[in-house]
């Protein structure tokens, strides 16, 4: 799996949608163990949710 289509469903799942079909939930948790920028973004998108809850913007 590629770290592309690793984003775009963390980013989905964030956003409370439905991962793409290609990536399943155990493919993405397998590359987020072994992938340590793939964690540091996952990271990051969740901070931004908080963050952009926290001011009403959503
Ligand atoms: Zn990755």
């Amino acid at each position: 799996m590629h770290c592309v289509d690793v984003r775009t469903a963390i980013s989905a799942r964030a956003d409370g949608e439905e991962p793409p079909p290609e990536v399943s939930g155990a493919a993405l948790d397998a590359h987020l163990r072994s992938c340590a920028e793939c964690r540091d973004w996952e990271e990051r998108v969740h901070r931004l949710k908080v963050l952009t809850a926290r001011l009403g913007l959503v």
